[in-house]
């Protein structure tokens, strides 16, 4: 396969793509059609897709189900403001979302995309504390190793290393940041894991508005999975010290750890919590702010007793009428048998990477399997091997990862594991790469 050939000379000249050079791109390979599990590049290639288009599409491409939902309803209408006017597509989601998530959850603010819904989020933190008599706590606290989006508040809490701190450092709000829980998932509780939390919490209390994490496993900032005792200890701190507890549900949600919602690891509800990318199975960007009756009814009790934010796009009702068939699609195959049947065999057929040379670590939860190696990879390098072994997969940093659609069959599944191990058996030993430290621990 001549790899260049699929490279559009127009992309490649106007067309800037995600984390990579206007003028010197990585090389992006053009897609003609995706089905299933399937990516079909324009030259017929065809890549079992290993990446979910980052986490969102559970069902896999093309589905009929999901087709029909926005066929139906753009027949209908495509969009109307949701401003003093509403629709049964955004009812229907509303009424499904209710039964699904924390039952503490009752009030749903609906917006564009991941990042928004962090910034809403963070907004609506900052109200209520205001609302409370509190405007002093407006500040945030958070984990290192986090990721929560790239717009400027969520980039804010992101990791400081692997974030985009140094680059935007003078102009970004300042927060707290923890070090990443070191007890892993599965492994043993150690206790002072939370004592760092502790120690800001208890001197910077009456600057904080809220505490905001990602549940259990936290994905693009350095894909990490710990132990849900942490969430535990880390609400009673947000309770002792009238801090809110905010959880970024935007990667874990819709079964991709193993539960429908990853807090259901540690039966702690939040406050207020995003979910986002497979709300729509991959469809469209959407978005949801979810919060209990605490946090609106005290955003409501005090001049101006509205929460001041409100997208154009709000409530799109193609993205609500897609949502709610992703969800019942979710609902009505068996999601948990197909993840349990994937952690499994990701499990068997990662581990023995675990004995190559260059791998660090192998880790898996739920519809994610993680190798981290030991130096960091070139990208370009082993984008273009996985290209050619025919499977999608997208490394970053010192990470070779795969959150596979929930419908991969076996069969497709052992081509990704296998093509993923021979590659990052293939990788340079003695290359003199730095040793960098993408995971932060
Ligand atoms: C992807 C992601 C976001 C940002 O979502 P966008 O839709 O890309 O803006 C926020 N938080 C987490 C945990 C994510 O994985």
């Amino acid at each position: 396969m001549n790899v260049d050939k699929l490279v559009d000379k127009f992309d490649r000249d106007h067309l800037w793509h995600p984390y990579t050079s206007a003028v010197d791109p990585l090389p992006t390979y053009k897609v003609k059609r995706a089905e299933g599990c399937v990516i079909t590049l324009a030259d017929g290639t065809r890549l079992i897709d290993g990446m979910s288009s980052w986490w969102c599409a559970v069902h896999g491409y093309n589905r009929p189900e999901l087709n029909e939902a926005i066929e139906r309803q753009l027949k209908d209408m495509a969009h109307v403001m949701f401003g003093g006017l509403t629709h049964e597509p955004a009812i229907a989601l509303g009424k499904k979302l209710l039964q699904i998530v924390p039952p503490s959850m009752r009030h749903i603010f609906y917006a564009d995309s991941g990042s928004v819904a962090v910034e809403v989020a963070l907004k609506m933190a900052v109200q209520y504390q205001y609302a409370m008599g509190h405007s002093g706590k407006s500040n945030f606290v958070t984990i290192r190793s986090g990721y929560h989006g790239d717009t400027w508040n969520a980039m804010s809490v992101c990791d400081p290393v692997t974030g985009m701190h140094s680059l935007f450092g003078p102009a970004l709000p300042v927060r707290w940041f923890a070090p990443a829980p070191e007890s892993h998932f599965g492994g043993e509780w150690d206790e002072s894991d939370i004592l760092p939390l502790r120690g800001i919490m208890e001197k910077h209390h009456e600057e904080l508005a809220g505490l905001i994490l990602e549940p259990i496993v936290q994905g693009a900032g350095g894909m990490r999975f710990y132990h849900p005792q942490y969430l535990r200890e880390a609400a009673k701190l947000c309770r002792e010290y009238g801090v809110l507890l905010l959880f970024d549900e935007i990667a874990t949600g819709f079964g991709r750890t193993g539960k429908l919602f990853a807090w259901e690891h540690a039966g702690v509800e939040p406050d207020i919590m995003c979910i986002g990318k497979a709300l729509t199975g991959g469809y469209m960007t959407f978005s949801a702010v979810l919060a209990n009756a605490r946090v609106a009814e005290g955003i409501s009790s005090c001049e101006p007793r509205v929460f001041m934010h409100g997208p154009t796009f709000m409530g799109n009702p193609l993205a609500c009428s897609v949502a709610c068939a992703s969800i019942d699609l979710l609902l009505s195959y068996g999601w948990q048998e197909k993840v349990e049947r994937i952690e499994a065999q990701l499990r068997r057929e990662l581990e023995p990477a675990r004995m190559l040379p260059q791998v660090a670590d192998v880790r898996v939860l739920g519809a994610i399997g993680v190798i981290e190696t030991k130096r960091e990879v070139d990208m370009a390098w082993m984008q273009r091997r996985f290209v050619e072994e025919g499977i999608w997969i997208r490394p970053f940093g010192r990470l070779a990862y795969v959150m596979p659609p929930f419908v991969i069959s076996p069969d497709e599944l052992t081509k990704l594991t296998s093509g993923l191990v021979k590659i990052v058996s293939e990788t340079k030993l003695d290359s003199d790469l730095p040793e960098t430290q993408i995971s932060a621990d």
